[in-house]
This record gives structure tokens, sequence and C-alpha cells, in this order.
């Protein structure tokens, strides 16, 4: 099943101005963005600084730091990223490019895409608690310790997620590895940086 593009996973552009505000958005954003539950749609938006939309410090920080490069040196950086559904792994790659004027673009595409056994962790329908799972957003893995981050069957496995009902809430991170790989490719002069545990794939 390797190496398939799905329909299920559109292609995602979008713009920001040079005060970091959303300026445009095409049709696969709110593909996407109905996708999981509505709330991000265009008219909402639009005009609004992206940062608001990630909810981790250290991640807005990485990509902070990876826009004030592209704008900086006029060169591309491109990195692959895990986004799973329930039952699907998914690769994909994130490109960020400077367009004119200090405006900036992000354009996603599917690299990869796996089906495995459906996990009711990634399902947005299933009725949570108050613990709370970090998610690594390149790699995907859970983070189950201060220093242990794994693949999400294994994060169920190993926490007994399904013997204690009920699930846990999600966030997203990003881990240490991801992070040494971002950072060092923040600091080189590579434009091309894979910070992610390909795990699975
Ligand atoms: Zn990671």
């Amino acid at each position: 099943m390797a190496d398939q593009v799905p329909d299920s996973c559109p292609r995602v552009r979008y713009r920001i101005s040079a005060e970091d505000r959303l300026i445009e958005v095409n049709d696969g954003w709110s593909t996407f963005a109905r996708a999981n539950g509505g709330s991000l749609l265009r008219t909402t938006v639009i005009g609004r600084p992206i940062w608001q939309f990630i909810s981790d410090p250290t991640t807005v920080y990485l990509y902070q730091s990876m826009v004030h490069r592209v704008r900086q040196t006029g060169t591309p950086t491109r990195f692959c990223f895990r986004c799973d559904g329930p039952a699907r792994r998914r690769l994909l790659s994130m490109q960020i490019s400077h367009t004119a004027a200090g405006a900036v673009e992000f354009a996603v595409d599917p690299v990869r895409e796996d089906g495995r056994p459906a996990l009711l962790l990634l399902d947005a329908a299933s009725p949570r608690g108050d613990r709370m799972l970090t998610m690594c957003g390149w790699c995907a893995r859970a983070r189950i310790s201060d220093a242990r981050w794994v693949e999400l069957d294994v994060a169920v496995r190993d926490l007994g997620l399904f013997r204690e009902p009920p699930l846990p809430r999600l966030s997203h991170g990003i881990c240490s590895s991801c992070a040494e790989q971002v950072i060092a490719g923040l600091g080189g002069n590579s434009t091309a940086t894979t910070p992610v545990t390909l795990g699975a794939f």
C-alpha cells in the first residue's frame, strides 16, 4: 500500500503576510478543516496571526525560526512529518517558501500512506477524559515518560489506555530527537531536512 497518494489527504496551501497573518488558504485547507471539526474554516482564519493555531510554544518557536530563515535567505526549506488518521499512517511533506514582500507560503503534500488496524486513540469521536497525552507533531510518537517517546500502538499497550477508559485527550509538541534535527537544519546550509522518525515507513 505504500506510495499511494490518497484522496483523503488533500494538498494544503496557505500563505502569511510579512506580519505573520494568514492572507490566503486553498480548498485543501478547507477540506482538511471540515474533516477535523470545521473550527478553522477559511472565513474564520483569514487575517489572524498563524501562531494562534499552534498551542505548543516550542513548536511555535521552531516554525518562527524556519520562517525567519526562509525570509532572510530566500531559500525554501522542506521537511517531512507524520499526520496519521485512525486507520492510516501518513507521511506528508512541508515546504516553506518566501514569495514576495515578506509573504511566506506553506505547501503540504502527501508522500506516503499505509493502512493499519484502527486506533481509537486517533478517532475524534471517542470519549475523552481529563488525562493528556502529548504526541510529537513531526514523528507522531507519543510521550509516555519525560524522556521516552514511542509509536502510538506501543503507548496504548504500555500505558494500558484501554484498561482505564476514558481515553486521554491529545496535545501536540515535539520530541527531543525531532527538535534536534529541526535545529540542526536551521543552523546548516541544507535546504532539505527530514526531522522525523520514519518508524513504520
Ligand atoms: Zn518526533
